[in-house]
């Protein structure tokens, strides 16, 4: 797999880009001949001299290589993304991450918030299906790609912190924070926990499993 250093080691090029949710991109670079990666891996990219890290949500085999950002207001990439002209090349390093599914000895559980969903997104692509997957939103338009993870799942559970925006598809809501589901729903066991997104999100979900789920094993993605 790739080279670890931050220097760009391939360019590709950007062949579509769409919304996905409010505040959130979804773009698909041409996937170069060779170019692999494990799901869950991301890239880093460097614009303008700023690097960046972007986990792929396709499929390794696929034809794109594809990422969902979150289009942070003055953010220096989530602009030039916005900005970027079909065609335009993006230099890159990678595939590079540890963060990568490690098997069914424990039910695994993932946690995520935002744009935190795409490893698991990649996961499920690739067929991993045994699992629990809690997605934190503020608004329900934010639960991207539930259309492929809750039927891939064995429990899909949309942690909506203001419910009044309930979606209309039948998927199962949780009322309240990925967290406060740790705490209160998730019955007593062993698990292999994997969290990705923020660093409260992170800090807040590890005091819990910490506390409630003691043997279990934690894979941890932090997206600051
Ligand atoms: C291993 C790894 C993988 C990552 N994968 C992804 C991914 O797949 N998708 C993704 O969207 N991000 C991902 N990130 C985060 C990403 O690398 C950037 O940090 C983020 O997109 C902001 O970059 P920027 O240049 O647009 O904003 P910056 O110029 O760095 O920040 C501008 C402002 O926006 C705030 N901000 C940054 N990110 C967010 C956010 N998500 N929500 C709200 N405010 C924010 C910052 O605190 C800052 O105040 C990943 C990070 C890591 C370390």
């Amino acid at each position: 797999m790739g080279g670890l250093s931050g220097k760009p080691n391939f360019s590709a090029v950007l062949v579509d880009r769409r919304r996905l949710a409010p505040g959130v991109l979804e773009f698909r670079l041409r996937r170069p001949d060779g170019f692999t990666f494990f799901p869950g891996q991301f890239l880093r990219f460097t614009v303008d001299g700023v690097q960046r890290d972007y986990t792929m949500v396709s499929r390794p085999e696929a034809q794109t290589i594809d990422f969902c950002i979150a289009v942070a207001d003055g953010g220096r990439f989530s602009t030039a993304i916005r900005q970027a002209r079909i065609g335009s090349r993006f230099q890159a390093s990678g595939p590079l991450g540890h963060f990568i599914y490690q098997g069914a000895a424990n039910p695994a559980v993932f946690v995520a918030t935002g744009t935190g969903i795409a490893p698991f997104v990649a996961f499920c692509r690739s067929g991993v299906e045994r699992a629990l997957l809690l997605h934190g939103v503020h608004h329900a338009d934010g639960l991207i790609y539930r259309n492929v993870l809750a039927p891939a799942v064995q429990g899909y559970f949309a942690c909506i912190g203001r419910p009044a925006t309930i979606p209309e598809d039948g998927i199962e809501v949780y009322a309240g924070r990925v967290t406060d589901y740790l705490k209160s729903e998730l019955a007593p066991g062993t698990y292999d926990f994997y969290l990705c997104g923020r660093r409260d999100m992170i800090k807040d979900a590890t005091a819990v499993i910490d506390g409630r789920f003691g043997d279990s094993r934690l894979f941890i993605e932090n997206y600051d």
